[in-house]
């Protein structure tokens, strides 16, 4: 049999055959495509409002849309929903376009903007008033929320709701001319101000806004409403499977409702629960305040959940990709656990990351028995879990620098690094015993540790066999180059942050030591000039990548990825409580 188009599209695209895991979205459009509807075409869309960087939430939503498309063999259009010029702007354009193709997807010639169906949504505007089923109406929006009910009262009929067709078509144009002040009036659907669903109590359709549009500049002095603008933009683009997360479901009678009046193509609506993460905000309103107050150093800070902010702090997009695999897709919310995020992203760096040595809080190392002029070559190899990457040279030499941390004055039980008379292996190197330690005499402070070595217990020689129960990273002094790295946790210490007591506000919950940065930190010399967005994993201590904003040739800056598993932080965490 030869290959159909689709089948030849899904190959291009690289579609999973039958990798990828079954979801009720997933079976929907499958079986959709059995049954032959919409003529056997898939075509999805992502539709963002360029009001905002994207964050990871949206990265499932692309994911679930790309990847759908690719899957069958369909089309995924990239949809910017800029109704709204007050809030939008070009720079969020420019971001949301570089995002998506970093994640590794590409919407080809389908771009598409919801200001380019201005002329066309005003056109079905009055289509619709001509049938008798929109007004003018000049209700403040006060009155408008006033005469719109509860959920357990229902709404009153607008006083201009009885406006004639030929008045209502005379006043729209005028909207659209100029004539009037924003707010003094509002085009509206005229539905149902009994209904049940609150969305179909004569919702707005169109606004007065006298703002300049980053596209459409001063050219309209009317925009239509998200609500009005969202459903007719996917049937223009002839959308079959319109996804969209669950706070969607009650507005879906009203996109039924225009549709139907209206006569056109009817795209189906499936909604999905949003991801929603422990320890951060995902909503783009609180994004934009931490943002606009100072409380992060801008939309790609590395504790952002923003993709260009994880982006920056070295996560991949394998890694995001997995893990929006990983999550599923539900009907229900849900929470993931931000875990689950930090443990696809060290999977996919453990294999890709090149290992160094680096020490953060370096802590000096004299071996008294080791002669002053002699440097040794030691071998280290690049990643154990990737034989092809190889080896390199680390210099071993007299004055080394340790970790602060892996030195105990009074090791507590558990404690088998550094401690008077203790034994520990330098990687790579050789064994080590602590002899003696020196305080800084004002601030009673270790500040330098003299130890032995063990000539015969070279790492690989004959000897090396004897073992000792801690292996530690280090640098050699003389050779070692400075760095600046930044270390961060999670940016709300609360598990869910949105979570606050009546009359808190939401940013009293950030955690004052999301952020902390070490400026004498040690790293091996093979770093130097290392490449910003460059990822290695710093032995023992996690992975991190050279910062692609403030890093350069004169000052290396290395982010903090993610921590490696660390079984004694844990153990002592555990001892504390
Ligand atoms: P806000 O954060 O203010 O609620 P938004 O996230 O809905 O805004 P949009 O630009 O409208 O912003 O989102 C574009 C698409 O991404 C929509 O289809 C939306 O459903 C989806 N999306 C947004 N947030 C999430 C999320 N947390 N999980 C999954 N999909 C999401
Ligand atoms: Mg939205």
């Amino acid at each position: 049999m030869n290959k159909t188009a689709t089948e030849d599209r899904r190959e291009a695209a690289g579609a999973p055959a039958d990798s990828a895991p079954s979801h009720f979205i997933r079976n929907i459009v499958a079986q959709d495509l059995k049954e032959n509807k919409n003529g056997g075409r898939v075509h999805t869309r992502f539709p963002p409002e360029p009001n905002g960087y994207l964050h990871i939430g949206h990265a499932k939503s692309i994911c679930l849309n790309f990847g759908l498309a690719a899957e069958f063999g369909g089309f995924c259009n990239l949809r910017f929903d800029d109704t709204n010029p007050s809030k939008e702007d070009i720079e969020y354009v420019e971001s949301i376009k570089s995002d998506v193709r970093w994640l590794g997807f590409d919407w080809g010639e389908k771009e598409y903007f919801a200001s380019d169906y201005f002329e066309q949504l005003y056109r079905y505007a009055l289509q619709l008033i001509e049938g008798g089923s929109a007004y003018v109406c000049d209700l403040t929006a006060d009155q408008i929320r006033e005469y719109r009910g509860t959920l357990t009262e229902p709404g009153k009929n607008s006083p201009f709701r009885a406006r004639s067709v030929e008045e209502n078509l005379d006043l729209f144009q005028r909207m659209r001319a100029g004539e009037f002040a924003d707010g003094a009036r509002t085009l509206r659907a005229r539905i149902d101000m009994a209904s049940p669903n609150l969305n179909l109590r004569d919702p707005v359709m169109y606004r007065i806004l006298h703002a300049a549009h980053h596209r459409t500049g001063d050219r309209w002095r009317i925009y239509p409403t998200y609500d009005f603008a969202h459903g007719q933009s996917d049937s223009i683009e002839g959308i079959t499977h319109s996804i969209c997360t669950l706070e969607f479901e009650d507005h879906r009678p009203l996109y039924d409702w225009f549709l139907d009046r209206l006569g056109i193509h009817h795209p189906q609506q499936i909604e999905f629960a949003r991801l929603n993460l422990t320890h951060t905000v995902l909503s783009k309103r609180k994004l934009l305040q931490l943002v606009k107050d100072g409380h992060v150093a801008g939309w790609d800070d590395p504790r952002m959940p923003t993709l260009a902010g994880i982006r920056r702090r070295g996560y991949t997009a394998d890694a995001i990709r997995t893990f929006c695999e990983r999550i599923g897709v539900a009907k229900r919310n849900s929470t993931v656990d931000i875990a689950m995020l930090e443990h696809s992203v060290r999977e996919d760096l453990n294999l890709r990351a090149p290992r160094v040595m680096a020490v953060l809080r370096p802590l000096r190392v004299v071996i008294t028995n080791y002669p002053e002029d002699r440097v040794e070559e030691l071998e280290a190899v690049n990643n154990p879990e990737d034989p092809n990457m190889g080896t390199r040279k680390v210099s071993f030499s007299r004055v080394l620098y340790i970790e602060q941390e892996d030195f105990r004055e009074d090791p507590p039980k558990g404690f088998f690094r550094l401690a008077p008379g203790r034994e520990a292996r330098l990687r790579y190197a050789y064994i080590v015993k602590c002899e003696e330690f020196v305080k800084d005499p004002k601030t009673g402070a270790v500040v330098e540790l003299r130890c032995t070595y063990d000539p015969e217990s070279k790492s690989g020689a004959a000897r090396s066999g004897r073992k000792v129960k801690a292996t530690l990273h280090w640098v050699s002094a003389a050779h070692a180059i400075e760095a600046e790295v930044r270390l961060y946790d999670h940016l709300f210490a609360a598990e869910n942050p949105d979570d606050v007591q009546e009359g808190v506000d939401w940013t009293s919950g950030i955690n004052p030591k999301s952020l902390e940065t070490l400026t004498s930190c040690r790293v091996e010399p093979i770093l130097a000039g290392a490449a910003p967005g460059n990822r290695y994993q710093f032995e023992r201590l996690g992975y991190f990548s050279v910062d692609t904003v403030d890093s350069s040739d004169r000052r290396l800056v290395f982010n903090r990825t993610v921590t490696l598993r660390d079984s004694w932080a844990k153990i002592e965490k555990a001892q504390k409580k």
